[in-house]
């Protein structure tokens, strides 16, 4: 008898060990299995009863009822704790398989030129100014006439434009002829060749002093590996009174520095733009080799990468817009978005940019 007493107390302190340390309904099951199932060690000793002396069985059969009932009230009791605790934790995601391989979301984000437009636009806010957009269908004239290119301009020729048909190759005899007349009075309307016209229509809008970057779509007649009918520029105008050649030059190593995030050489060479005067053209560093690789693929060993083109604002474009060019002058710089984006984000087909493929920028540079 105190042989069986004795295994009693042992299963039931055992029991009362193991049930302490359980931390889940599943391995509550097991203990479960472990003292009450067909093996459970309980049962075992459940069985042994049938080998006591007949005189002993009441006695002990009691017992071993007794502990069997404590024991499925402790695991019952136990169960409800765990279900209430796991409950709560699937609540606060505590229970999330964090081992799991990630199921991936696609993410949107900003288009390299766009991402590379905020960035210019950002630091040029930095330098008071203020963003102005225009119409990408323009008039020849802001396009042209008033950025001193009238018709008979060799520039016009430099530039392939996209013109909009003449009312007059659909129009009825006569009436055809009047409409001419009167377009050509206006002008014949175009998608804008460059982002030029913004700048002559926010002097006419807001006067000077003016400070202002123009970013958009712009439009010409290339479509070949390295040019798209379609690009993207940014220029900038700063019209005030005194303004210095030197003022421009720090504005655009600021600009450059900015973007690139470092210190980069930079240098200025003579250049002709109608609507500048004098006209130049700013080179970096190869952002890529520094000047220090002879086969390096962006500067073609030379070095230097043409980024910008400025000058001062010539008297005529300052008159176009509304403004004294005896009281004021200025400056004005443009460069294609594109070609920035690609420097700083090493994208080496401009094509890339226009296509709907993400591939590219999710892996890195491997197509
Ligand atoms: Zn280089």
């Amino acid at each position: 008898m105190s042989d069986l007493k004795q295994q009693v107390e042992n299963v039931r302190s055992s029991f009362g060990q193991a049930v302490a340390s359980v931390m889940a309904t599943d391995a509550l099951q097991e203990l479960r299995v472990r003292y009450l199932g067909k093996k459970g060690e309980l049962t075992t000793l459940l069985k042994s009863l049938g080998k006591l002396p007949p005189k002993e069985r009441p006695q002990a059969g009691e017992a071993l009822n007794a502990l069997r009932d404590q024991l499925e009230r402790e695991i019952e009791q136990k169960k409800q704790e765990l279900t209430r605790a796991e409950d709560t934790a699937v609540e606060v995601g505590d229970r999330l398989d964090v081992t799991l391989p990630s199921r991936g979301r696609a993410v949107g984000a900003f288009h390299p030129v766009a991402q590379t437009m905020h960035e210019i636009v950002s630091i040029m806010q930095g330098l008071g100014y203020s963003v102005a957009l225009g119409p990408e269908i323009e008039e020849e004239h802001y396009n042209f006439e008033c950025l001193n290119m009238p018709s008979w301009h060799p520039a016009r020729d430099m530039q392939d434009t996209f013109y909009f048909p003449d009312e007059k190759e659909n129009a009825p005899e006569g009436k055809g002829q009047r409409m001419l007349e009167e377009r050509m009075l206006k002008g014949r309307m175009l998608l804008r060749t460059h982002t030029s016209p913004v700048q002559v229509r926010s002097m006419l809008q807001y006067g000077a002093p003016l400070r202002i970057v123009c970013p958009g779509k712009v439009y010409r007649r290339d479509n070949d590996p390295t040019h798209s009918p379609m690009f993207n520029q940014l220029e900038g105008l700063l019209v005030e009174e005194d303004v210095s050649f030197s003022v421009l030059k720090g504005s655009l190593r600021e600009l450059m520095n900015g973007f690139f995030e470092r210190e980069l050489k930079s240098r200025f060479r003579a250049s002709y733009f109608p609507f500048t005067e004098p006209s130049m053209e700013l080179d970096i560093e190869c952002v890529e080799c520094s000047g220090k690789n002879p086969n390096c693929r962006v500067c073609k060993g030379t070095g230097w990468l043409e980024v910008c083109g400025m000058g001062m604002v010539h008297p005529f474009v300052i008159r176009s817009g509304g403004v004294d060019p005896e009281r004021y002058n200025g400056f004005a710089f443009g460069m294609g978005l594109d070609r920035m984006a690609m420097l700083k984000y090493g994208i080496n087909d401009l094509r890339l940019l226009f296509d709907g493929n993400v591939s590219y920028f999710l892996s890195g540079r491997d197509v």
